[in-house]
């Protein structure tokens, strides 16, 4: 308790020299004029909630300094650039590069799986560059985890902006709850998350600083973060370094997470076999193949769901399944591609709220967690689809179904309050089946 009130108190004082510097700074407009040697000297603003005067940064402007790893630098050969030029490259331009580009046919299939409204719109994904892709994500994302209208109007008359809304939703769950909140506790939070991403574009600078040893300086250098870890924003800053920042993800309830950097979801060429993967996946688990995937954790972010205690890297998925049946099917392979059902997938573990499958096609270990009245015992053989046991809330606060993947036969999966992402990845490859 001690500790926590003197560290608040110590917030106060560098809020303080915040605003100071930030008043100083704004009547020059030299935030920019700072940074005009850098890639982000044109980085973009936001509207503020509820009247901070912080900058709120709108970090998608912000270039991502972050260097390329080899698959990244594989797809710019493909497309033609060449190993001089690829090695002056960072993940901001090869992100700048890959949205620009036109969609294959191989991403419209890809699309296709995760939204399958678009199965007959082809003639429209052929004129798509991979960023009206990413627009179209972040509509239909809007659409079913945004505001409705009356809250919009609400938020609006309490003085918070959609986008800063959509950051706190995965704290208050729900968007009734944030206009219900104290404005007083809100705005703290909030000016938390805007220094954070101040925080960020210093870091961005002081990265293509060393990089091209140009001189910059830096204003802002004391910024104490918020305790807790609730969007990208919030992730303490000593613990950033293991992730990346995602805006969204196709049927991913929130805005601007923090997923770990193994899991490469930053990447929006990885990303979109991710989606498609994960959304193949969600409509196995619950057999239903009009089933629009509803996600709340995903593999790698920051999580702070009661199951994995306070800021941990989440291994595994999240997911609510559709209303109606709630019973939790097997993804275990229906056949083998081009040869005789042979192998089996066998229950290892059966317990209260766990069933485990081992996999021999896969050798991986299928780990379903929170579900109650087990259908399965051990030794049991499960096939596609087969009922495993009914989403519920055992072992965490609201129901859902937690599914991980391990590699190789494993007795256990983990839940650690840790930034090591230990599991395997649940976007396994589901084209080797057949459907
Ligand atoms: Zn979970």
């Amino acid at each position: 308790m001690f500790s926590k009130e003197s560290e608040s108190g110590m917030k106060r004082v560098f809020a303080l020299m915040l605003c100071f510097g930030i008043m100083f700074t704004a009547t020059t407009y030299s935030i920019n004029a700072e940074y005009k040697t850098s890639k982000n000297s044109s980085v973009k603003y936001l509207e503020s909630s509820l009247g901070i005067e912080i900058p709120n940064i709108d970090t998608r402007s912000i270039h991502s300094m972050k260097e390329l790893n080899s698959d990244q630098e594989r797809y710019l050969v493909d497309i033609g650039y060449t190993q001089g030029k690829i090695i002056k490259m960072d993940f901001g331009d090869y992100v700048k590069i890959y949205e620009s580009k036109k969609v294959t046919d191989e991403d419209i299939e890809l699309y296709i799986i995760t939204f399958p409204e678009l199965a007959n719109k082809k003639d429209m994904l052929k004129n798509w560059t991979h960023s009206d892709y990413q627009k179209y994500v972040d509509k239909s994302n809007d659409k079913r985890f945004g505001p409705n209208e009356s809250e919009v109007i609400r938020l609006k008359e309490k003085g918070i902006t959609i986008l800063d809304a959509k950051t706190l939703l995965k704290e208050y769950k729900e968007y009734d709850k944030i206009i219900e909140a104290d404005s007083e506790v809100l705005k703290e939070k909030l000016e938390g998350k805007y220094k954070s991403k101040i925080k960020y574009l210093e870091k961005m600078n002081q990265m293509e600083e060393e990089k091209n040893k140009s001189p910059l300086t830096v204003i802002f250098d004391k910024i104490n973060l918020t305790s807790y870890a609730l969007d990208y924003d919030d992730i303490p800053s000593t613990r950033q370094i293991h992730y990346d920042k995602v805006y969204t993800f196709a049927g991913y309830r929130y805005y601007n997470d923090g997923f770990h950097v193994d899991t490469n979801t930053s990447d929006p060429l990885a990303r979109a076999y991710q989606e498609s993967n994960a959304a193949h996946l969600y409509r196995l688990l619950c057999d239903n193949s009009n089933a629009s995937p509803y996600f709340t954790n995903m593999w790698g972010t920051y999580s702070f769901s009661s199951d994995e205690g306070n800021g941990a890297c989440h291994e595994g998925i999240d997911m609510v399944l559709p209303s109606g049946s709630k019973v939790v099917k097997s993804v275990s392979p229906p056949q083998y591609v081009n040869y005789p059902y042979t192998k089996k997938d066998d229950v290892i573990r059966a317990e209260t709220g766990l069933i485990a499958v081992y996999s021999e096609y896969y050798s991986r270990t299928f780990y379903y967690l929170h579900g109650t009245i087990n259908q399965v015992s051990v030794g049991d053989e499960v096939k596609l689809s087969d009922s495993l046991f009914t989403e519920s809330n055992i072992n965490t606060k609201d129901a859902h179904l937690h599914f991980a993947v391990e590699l190789n036969y494993s007795m256990s999966t983990d839940t650690a309050n840790e930034d090591n992402l230990d599991s395997a990845s649940p976007y396994f490859r589901l084209d080797t089946l057949i459907y």
